[in-house]
C-alpha cells in the first residue's frame, strides 16, 4: 500500500473517532459505532447455523425439520439473520411503527452477512395499497432496495401484487394464518419470472403464510426456484 493511502486512512480513521456519539437506539447509551452499542449488538439474538435449510428453524445438525419433511413449504430456502426475539423484535417495531428507518440498512446488512445463493431477482414482500397508505412505506421494499444495491442483484419492484386486504397475521391463531393468505397475492402479467430463481425479502417469517402464499404465486407464474430473505424467524416455542 502506498505512503499515500496509509495517510488516508489515518485521516479516515481519526475522523471516525471524532464523530458525535449518537444514543443506542436500544439502551440510550452513547454508542460510538453506529445506531446500536457493542453491548446491545452483541446481545441481538442471532440464530443458530444449525437449521432446517428449507425454514430456518433450528434443527439438529441442521437437517431438514420433520414439518418441512411431511409438507414441504412452497419455498425451497430461508435466510433468516436473527430468531424474533428481545431485543431485535423491539428494532423490527421501531422501523414498523415508529418510522426508525434508519433502521433499514443496519437490519438489511445483516440479511446480506447471512446470504449464501445468488437468486437472478429480488421480489419485497408487497403491502395491501390500503395498508400502505397507513403506514406511508412497505418496510419490505426498503430492505429489499438496500440489498439489491448491496448485492447488485435486481429487485422487481412492482412485480406483484397483494390483491387481498387480510387482517394483520399476528391478530389471528397460527392455524388458520395459512387461510388467511390464501390467494392474497398475484404477480403481474407482464412479468417474467419463468425458470428464474427469485429471493423474497420480508422483515419477518412467523409461520411462513405470506411468504409461502407469494412464492406459490412466483412459481405458478414459472419461477423455478424460491427464497425467502428475512430479517428474523419467530421460533415455534416462544408462542
Ligand atoms: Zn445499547
Ligand atoms: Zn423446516
Amino acid at each position: 500500500m502506498s505512503i499515500l493511502s496509509h495517510h488516508l486512512l489515518d485521516i479516515g480513521a481519526k475522523f471516525k473517532r471524532k464523530l458525535p456519539a449518537q444514543p443506542c437506539l436500544l439502551c440510550g447509551a452513547a454508542s460510538q459505532v453506529g445506531l446500536c452499542c457493542d453491548a446491545c449488538t452483541a446481545e441481538l439474538p442471532r440464530l443458530t447455523e444449525a437449521r432446517c435449510p428449507i425454514c430456518a428453524l433450528p434443527t439438529l445438525a441442521g437437517s431438514v425439520c420433520g414439518e418441512c419433511l411431511l409438507q414441504p413449504p412452497p419455498f425451497d430456502h430461508t435466510v433468516a439473520a436473527f430468531s424474533y426475539n428481545f431485543p431485535l423484535d423491539k428494532l423490527i417495531q421501531a422501523l414498523k411503527f415508529h418510522d426508525r428507518l434508519v433502521l433499514v440498512d443496519y437490519l438489511a446488512d445483516a440479511i446480506v452477512a447471512r446470504v449464501d445463493t445468488r437468486p437472478d431477482h429480488l421480489v419485497a414482500l408487497p403491502l395491501h395499497p390500503t395498508r400502505l397508505r397507513e403506514r406511508g412505506f412497505n418496510q419490505s421494499l426498503l430492505l429489499a432496495r438496500r440489498i439489491s444495491h448491496r448485492l447488485d442483484i435486481p429487485l422487481l419492484s412492482d412485480a406483484c401484487e397483494r390483491v387481498r386486504n387480510t387482517p394483520p397475521q399476528s391478530s389471528l391463531p397460527w392455524k388458520e394464518r395459512d387461510k388467511n393468505m390464501r390467494h392474497a397475492f398475484v404477480c403481474k402479467p407482464d412479468i417474467d419470472v419463468r425458470g428464474k430463481h427469485i429471493a423474497i425479502v420480508d422483515d419477518v417469517m412467523t409461520t411462513g403464510a405470506s411468504i409461502g402464499e407469494l412464492a406459490r404465486a412466483l412459481k405458478l407464474a414459472g419461477a423455478r426456484e424460491v427464497s425467502a430473505w428475512v430479517v428474523a424467524r419467530t421460533l415455534p416455542h416462544d408462542h
